[in-house]
């Protein structure tokens, strides 16, 4: 098992929550339950928030993140933020590719590689999630689903650039709902993604890789799905919005 080559890394996902008050009281709650994590630790909020965030975690152990980016570095392009706009903040992460943008905001497998492609000449970290709907684990076509998802999102990125991606294996059917995949399914697909990207880079670059788990990851079910070898982590959305709970994740990953 090669676990120990790679960083865990647990990612609180805000979505559209928190104004810049409820934010505050939010993040001063995470740096208690955040300081001794033998993990790394991000928070990616909303847009608003960033300045803020990286403001008030500033010499702590908490990275600040965004929720998306455009691919084009300026432009006229109503409503978006460039990956520039992210790293000249201090922002350090950026989730591209969520199952959630996918659904409402007609994100594709190729706007997926392009923002990607954007935010790594900007010096970003990139959470690429990818994850097949239920009816697409019925018909039992998760794996084809989540290769080419992975795929097409990695063309043209090189070896070296793949240091700074993190793959989210996200079933869609168990974002926001409660279901959790079995701990068993969560390492499966993972293993699955780690093997395609050997295919397309080396066993070097696929040991190297940070692969998490996300879909209602909670504090009583972290445990398990984190002690899977081929999870590296978790991307938690409702949990995250609770500092206790996301305490608990932290500290189970640290184990
Ligand atoms: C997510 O937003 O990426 C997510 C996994 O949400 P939840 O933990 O609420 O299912």
């Amino acid at each position: 098992m090669n676990k120990e080559l790679r960083k865990v890394i647990i990612a609180g996902n805000w979505k559209m929550n928190k104004t810049r008050a409820e934010a505050k009281v939010l993040i001063e709650e995470l740096k208690p339950v955040s300081a001794n994590a033998d993990c790394e630790v991000v928070i990616a909020v909303p847009f608003t928030n960033l300045e803020t965030a990286v403001n008030l975690t500033a010499g702590t152990n908490i990275k600040v993140g965004a929720q998306n980016c455009h691919f084009e570095k300026s432009g006229a392009f109503t409503g978006e933020v460039s990956a520039d706009m992210l790293a000249e903040l201090g922002v350090e992460y950026v989730i591209i590719g969520h199952s959630e943008r996918r659904q409402y905001f007609g994100e594709t497998d190729e706007t997926v590689n392009k923002r990607t492609k954007a935010a790594l000449e900007a010096g970003l970290k990139v959470i690429i999630c990818v994850g097949e709907m239920l009816e697409e684990r019925e018909k039992g076509i998760t794996e084809e689903i989540v290769g080419i998802q992975t795929k097409i999102a990695l063309l043209g990125i090189t070896a070296e650039q793949i240091k700074n991606v993190i793959i989210a294996y996200e079933p869609v059917w168990a974002i926001g709902t409660g279901k959790t995949a079995t701990a068993e399914q969560a390492n499966e697909v993972c293993s699955y993604i780690r093997g395609v990207v050997e295919k397309l880079y080396s066993k070097e670059v696929a040991d190297a890789l940070t692969i998490q788990y996300g879909g209602s990851m909670n504090a009583a079910n972290a445990a398990e799905l984190l002690a899977q070898p081929d999870v590296d982590g978790g991307l938690i959305g409702g949990a995250s919005l609770k500092a206790n709970d996301f305490g608990v994740i932290l500290a189970e990953a640290s184990k």
